[in-house]
């Protein structure tokens, strides 16, 4: 096992012969963990051991919040950009309308 944050440069080898590779998982026993895992598309050999060490109950009682709350905030985050392409969109229409509107302006003072 590892020191919390550091990779090992050492990665152990699976049940299937394969180097293992880490994976985090994001489940509300263990969110942000660690773990090395089979490479090979599921289904696999997978879970192998931990990477880190256990997390503290405060850690594991705070962090499916803090990710609940980014993945809102990147939702929104998306909505908004949609919304301001969509009038980024309807304001280069007004603006043709507004330049031809002058021009249909100007054509008839001048044919007066
Ligand atoms: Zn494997």
């Amino acid at each position: 096992m590892a020191t919390l944050g550091s990779t090992p440069s050492i990665m152990p080898i699976n049940r299937c012969g394969l180097p293992t590779v880490i994976r985090t998982t994001w489940r509300p026993a263990n969110p942000g963990r660690r773990f090395y895992c089979c490479p090979k598309p599921e289904p696999n050999d997978g879970f192998q051991d931990w990477v880190d060490p256990p997390m503290c109950a405060r850690s594991v009682m705070i962090i499916p919040g803090l990710l609940n709350n980014m993945n809102q905030l990147q939702q929104t985050a998306r909505e908004s950009a949609a919304i301001a392409r969509e009038n980024a969109s309807k304001a280069r229409r007004f603006k043709i309308m507004l330049g031809l509107s002058w021009l249909f302006f100007v054509m008839y003072l001048m044919m007066e």
